[in-house]
């Protein structure tokens, strides 16, 4: 919600004049689609779509304030809000031609959530609001169809007790399955008038036996119906989905009311789902599904697989053919649909996810928004509509959510493994996965979270409230539901593979186990799901890495144009280091060399050089190390071909590369030849009660100077090397870890320098000529104190980079191996908004960067500032660090793209970037004036 808009519900008082309901229909629109954050993203569209004139029923919207209203109020509404929703019914009513609560001839209503930012299917709707025992009979009456009439009123009972009086719907839908199973139906629509008022009655008494009471007058189910929307945005499912989708939770929901179109009146009638472009590949083509005879829950819900719309829908692995087809069966209806779409893609310039009805062959839009896509759509749909001049390259990467990238760089299954192939579903969410069978969400969560282990969730259908199980799952397979199910909607937008409609398996909840192709799988056996096929494996298939398209390309080289920060990465071998380079990768700005000491040829003599009591002896196992890590810097070296590499210095506490348990360091006793006990007594010296914040980092550097300089001598040796035998320009950058006093940086500092020149004397006089080596020594800022005197010691230090993995716990006083126990109670009690290790904390710990940037440059105007903590490759942090004018980011290989994005679109939201003007911003001028025409015309109409 807007600043302003939410002060204004705040301060009128409840019988003040101030709008809380804004109706829209062809006499009166009085709202537009800027206006999300008061109208809901739904709501606006539909005001919206109504100025355009596209054919929309009338309804009228509540505003989110009425929403923030209910929370700050203890879910009671502005005293006024009453007369308006009287007011826009009757405005309604006039439109329609009905009156609501009419024996005769009711007008009846959908009541729908709408929140500015799309949250499909988490909170609630009721639809065919207004019947009762007495309006049933004027829709007879009206429709001359009793059976349509009825099987309207048996869904808004079993609706309403869902969603209003909370008695769960799978109780009306065992009762509506035992009916069918008597009356030998396959389909609801099988079932007759009689059948069909046989289950109101039934469904009523069910809520009866629950001590509930079924509401007669359409008011009473109207008000019932609103709160039961405004209560929905704090439901569990809907706040989960906020916290994966990083959307605040402070705006609200709208709650639109619409006057009801029926897709359930007969076999000219139809519901459906359609995108503007396949939300899979984003290739341009219309793509959806239908049902016929049936209302738009069926549709999303899965509840019957639904059809497709035209010849492009049609499946390679579905049930049904071209013929099966909106396109075939209705094509006046999808004639015009075709028109429409177009028409709402070009002004909306984004691919839409459209929901519409055919009423007695008339086509009605009820919903239109931008449609949830997976990674690989989003980033083909933005390039081509650059292309279609559609938009400009900054809209395109602006529509990219970097994180998304993510999903891109998936694996995908090994083409050259023999796979046993038991079912094959709908592909609707891509990538692969391989996992333990789970069959129901609380397992999902249990098993991955607490036991680490990967899990396929398998299920007939998913709901929202399965929510927890799908985010923690590395699959998701269903029975039931097409390519906008809900299963598929959510798992495209959180990158899992999904593959659903797979009609094929039998899932038996209560054996836990699922049989396909005569094989029964049990909870906890392996499968494997490809969701860009739909094939569902036996057992484990090996997965190759994912590789990028053209599309991909493009869109970073775009995202490089306009982005200021470097990406750099943080890899300690040649093999990551090229997979980084290969994705974009400007430098290594953080090699950790301890990841070197562990290998299997060394780490015996990093344990003989940690336990040597004798200076002597640390050196003589020192130079076993050395040549050794001459060669690891050399393959990094030539992998970076030139590029800037920062290595920095040992860091970790001494005691985590000795062994801890008496058998291995007996092991280590003999090949060392000294005896146990000497030994254990050393192991048991090293123990410390805080090793983080014991003898590590820059204090080894102090205590054993020879460990650093002969990290440095391999360095330098390294690249004196390399040098000699080619003319490669290689600036390594020492690192200095942990410092917390400039004192330290001089002494460590002089200490590298010294070994550093030394070392180019040597190879100098080796050569008979003056090697000319550049290199640098910083340090790391990753302690409060480092921060707050930066000023002093960016004195003697070239470079800085951010820590802030350590800075975040030691300014926190956090630590980083505990807290993962209780982050969670944090993040669930509104303490903490997200996992300060995750995504940098600006109001905390970037106060102690922006200083430390200010400090650091005054004294060191040129001085290098880059970030190596796990927030270099998250979005947030990384538009942080553009604004706080670091030069760098460095991240995990695979977050280099999404950093690249990041970075490009943080220099697009905060600086002039030259020559990537707006042309959405032209498009919303040209669409402005439309609305304005359209708004004369309808004022017009009115008088
Ligand atoms: C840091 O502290 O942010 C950092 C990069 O170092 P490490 O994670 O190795 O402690
Ligand atoms: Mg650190």
């Amino acid at each position: 919600m807007s600043k302003t808009s939410k002060k204004s519900s705040k301060k009128k008082s409840p019988t003040g004049k101030h709008k809380f309901v804004f109706s829209f229909g062809s006499s009166k629109v009085e709202g537009k689609g800027t206006q999300k954050d008061l109208l809901g993203g739904k709501g606006a569209n539909l005001h919206e779509m109504t100025l355009l004139e596209l054919p929309v029923p009338s309804g009228f919207t509540l505003s989110t304030e009425v929403c923030s209203w209910f929370y700050e109020n203890q879910k009671t509404y502005p005293s006024t809000l009453k007369k308006q929703v009287q007011t826009a019914i009757a405005r309604l009513e006039k439109e329609m031609g009905k009156k609501f609560g009419d024996n005769n001839d009711p007008l009846l209503v959908s009541v729908r959530s709408g929140a500015p930012v799309s949250m499909p299917g988490m909170m609630d709707t009721v639809l065919n609001l207004g019947l009762n025992d007495k309006t049933v009979q004027g829709l007879i009456k009206q429709s001359g169809d009793a059976r349509f009439s009825y099987d309207s009123y048996r869904r808004f009972v079993s609706m309403y007790a869902d969603v209003v009086l909370g008695i769960h719907s799978s109780y009306f839908e065992s009762v509506l399955e035992e009916m069918k199973a008597n009356k030998g139906c396959e389909q609801d629509t099988e079932l007759s008038a009689d059948d069909l008022a046989e289950l109101v009655l039934e469904f009523k008494n069910i809520i009866l036996s629950e001590g509930k009471i079924f509401p007669e007058d359409p008011m009473d189910q109207l008000w019932g119906a609103i709160s039961a929307v405004f209560n929905s945005w704090m439901n569990p499912r809907a706040i989960t989905y906020r916290q994966l989708n990083n959307i605040s939770s402070v705006y609200g929901t709208a709650v639109n009311i619409q006057a009801m179109v029926f897709g359930n009146m007969g076999n000219d009638c139809s519901t459906g789902v359609a995108f503007t472009r396949d939300p899979s590949s984003g290739e341009r083509k219309f793509f959806g599904e239908y049902l016929i005879n049936a209302q738009g829950e069926d549709v999303v819900a899965g509840v019957r697989t639904p059809m497709p719309i035209n010849k492009e829908s049609c499946l390679e692995n579905s049930q049904y053919t071209s013929k099966d087809s909106m396109e075939f069966l209705m094509p006046k209806a999808y004639k015009k649909l075709v028109t429409l779409y177009k028409k709402l893609e070009k002004h909306y310039c984004d691919m839409q996810d459209i929901e519409f009805t055919v009423e007695k062959g008339r086509l009605f839009l009820l919903q239109t928004r931008s449609g949830k896509r997976t990674a690989q759509a989003a980033l083909r749909i933005a390039v081509d509509m650059v292309k279609e001049r559609l938009i400009s390259k900054k809209d395109a990467l602006l529509r990219v959510q970097p994180e998304q990238l993510d999903q891109l760089l998936h694996p995908c299954l090994d083409p050259d493994f023999k796979k046993e192939v038991i079912a094959k579903g709908l592909p609707a969410s891509p990538g692969a996965s391989v996992g333990q069978v789970v069959f129901d969400p609380d397992t999902a969560q249990e098993w991955a979270e607490d036991l680490g282990r990967k899990v396929v969730l398998v299920r007939v259908e998913t709901s929202p409230e399965d929510i927890h199980g799908m985010s923690c799952s590395e699959g998701i397979l269903t029975t039931r539901g097409g390519m906008t199910s809900h299963a598929a909607v959510v798992a495209r937008g959180m990158g899992r593979c999904c593959v659903s409609g797979c009609g094929s398996i039998a899932v038996n909840y209560e054996k836990k186990e699922f049989i396909a192709d005569g094989v029964t799988i049990k909870e906890g056996d392996y499968i494997t799901i490809d969701g860009s096929s739909g094939d569902v494996i036996l057992g484990k298939v090996p997965v190759k890495p994912a590789s990028v398209d053209g599309t991909f390309a493009k869109l970073m080289s775009w995202a490089d144009a306009v982005r200021k920060l470097k990406i750099r990465t943080n890899a300690d071998n040649a093999e990551d280091s090229k997979l980084a380079r290969s994705f974009g990768a400007e430098g290594i700005g953080l090699c950790r060399t301890e990841h070197m000491f562990f290998d299997v040829d060394r780490i015996d003599a990093v344990r003989e050089m940690i336990l040597s009591s004798t200076y002597e002896g640390r050196l003589s196992a020192l130079d076993k190390i050395l040549p050794m890590q001459r060669e690891d810097f050399k393959k990094i070296f030539q992998a970076m071909n030139g590029l800037p590499v920062t290595v920095r210095l040992l860091d970790p506490p001494l005691h985590e590369f000795v062994p801890q348990k008496d058998d291995e360091l007996k092991k280590l006793a003999e090949k060392m030849s000294v005896s146990f006990g000497e030994l254990k007594r050393k192991v048991e010296e090293l123990h410390e009660f805080n090793p983080m914040l014991g003898h590590r980092g820059c204090r080894l550097g102090i205590s054993f100077p020879e460990i650093y300089r002969t990290q440095v001598r391999a360095i330098i040796e390294a690249v004196c090397e390399l040098k000699m035998n080619d003319a490669m320009v290689i600036k390594p950058e020492i690192m200095i870890p942990l410092v917390g006093d400039w004192r330290e940086l001089k002494i460590v500092g002089d200490i590298c320098r010294k070994e550093a020149s030394d070392v180019i004397e040597e190879y100098s006089r080796q050569t008979g000529k003056k090697l000319k080596i550049q290199y640098s020594v910083g340090t790391m800022i990753e302690l409060p104190r480092a921060a707050l005197t930066a000023g002093e010691i960016a004195k003697y230090g070239e470079f800085f980079s951010f820590g802030t993995n350590d800075l975040t716990q030691t300014t926190y006083g956090l630590s980083r191996d505990d807290s993962g126990k209780f982050l969670k109670d944090y993040i669930e009690n509104n303490i903490y908004e997200n996992d300060p290790f995750a995504k940098l904390d600006q109001s905390g710990v970037g106060l102690l960067l922006d200083f430390a940037v200010k400090q650091g440059r005054k004294t060191r105007p040129d001085l290098k500032l880059g970030i190596c903590g796990e927030h270099g490759g998250e979005p947030s942090s990384v538009e942080f660090c553009h604004k706080l004018g670091l030069d760098y980011v460095s991240c995990s290989p695979y977050r280099v793209p999404i950093a690249r994005l990041a970075a490009a679109q943080a220099a697009l939201k905060f600086d002039e970037v030259k020559g990537v003007r707006s042309r959405v911003k032209k498009t919303k001028d040209k669409k402005k004036k439309v609305i304005k025409r359209t708004s004369k015309r309808a004022r017009r109409k009115n008088t």
